[in-house]
């Protein structure tokens, strides 16, 4: 099986301070897709990962002026099947009235056709957008405020430490991971600069169990939606709703069965950068 590096968009590109109106809290979260270069079966897998998305994250902390997330998901020539799988992240940010969180308020997911097609047919194609969606609404991209360049907003994570510290996740990571001491979430460092600070932590390569297991799911971190590596079947994880959490939006509490999510097996490895990085192929799990 080929693996894919995936490149993030860490840098927002504006931020745009939006008046709040007076309807904050009832606002609910909307994410709106436009579509280039993509066919009309793959702008349905889409838009299932925005349902999906839109049924956990239902609403801002802040006041905002509007609760709608704009992403652009095109289609385009890279380099072929395998490498390169494209590029996802917040292009333009969004702040509340009370100033606490910087959210994403536009953001852009570019994908070589020709991974797509092969994503498609292999059935793991909701797994990749739903992981890539979670960077753009700020999974790893917006941990942290002043690494994008708006400092005084969220900062949950210190590029190096493999330590998240949200309050929030990390209450996840030690109810459902059985680790009632831990101190942080621990964020992934190996995989190359990309991959690297902007995922949860798995063994390196992914494929191999972590040995921290859901006592929601009853499995391995290793599947979890936002490791750095896509194993699946994945799975979202209390730690990354509580993430969101942490990043300014109000969650919503899913069903044990809802969280487990049908895929087949995967070796997709995830970047978080702008620079492309070929990974070393593993074999199919
Ligand atoms: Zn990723």
């Amino acid at each position: 099986m080929r693996s894919l590096n995936y490149s993030l968009l860490t840098a927002l590109v504006h931020l745009v301070w939006l008046t709040p109106c007076s309807h904050a809290g009832v606002l609910g979260f909307d994410i709106q897709l436009t579509f280039s270069g993509l066919t009309t079966s793959q702008q349905a897998v889409f838009q299932a990962a925005a349902q999906t998305w839109e049924s956990r994250l239902i609403g801002y902390q802040d006041t905002v002026a509007s609760n709608i997330v704009q992403i652009n998901a095109t289609g385009v020539t890279i380099d072929g099947a395998g490498g390169i799988l494209g590029s996802a992240g917040p292009t333009v940010g969004k702040v509340g009235t009370e100033l606490r969180y910087l959210y994403a308020a536009q953001g852009s997911m570019q994908f070589d056709s020709a991974d797509l097609a092969g994503l498609q047919s292999s059935g793991l194609l909701y797994d990749v957008i739903l992981h890539e969606m979670a960077h753009v609404l700020g999974i790893g991209t917006l941990w942290s405020s002043s690494a994008v360049g708006v400092p005084g907003f969220q900062e949950l994570y210190v590029s190096g430490t493999g330590q998240y510290t949200g309050a929030n996740a990390l209450a996840a990571w030690r109810a459902e991971f059985n680790q009632p001491s831990a101190t942080f979430v621990p964020v992934e460092l190996g995989g190359g600069s990309g991959t690297a600070n902007a995922h949860w932590n798995e063994v390196n390569g992914g494929g191999s169990n972590t040995g921290f297991v859901s006592n929601i799911t009853g499995r391995d971190f290793r599947f979890e939606l936002m490791t750095g590596w896509l194993d699946g079947p994945t799975y979202i994880s209390s730690v990354t709703m509580g993430s969101f959490q942490d990043l300014g939006y109000m969650v919503s509490v899913p069903e044990p069965a809802s969280m487990v999510m049908a895929a087949a097996s995967v070796a997709v490895c995830i970047a978080v950068i702008r620079r492309s990085r070929r990974l070393p192929r593993k074999p199919p799990v």
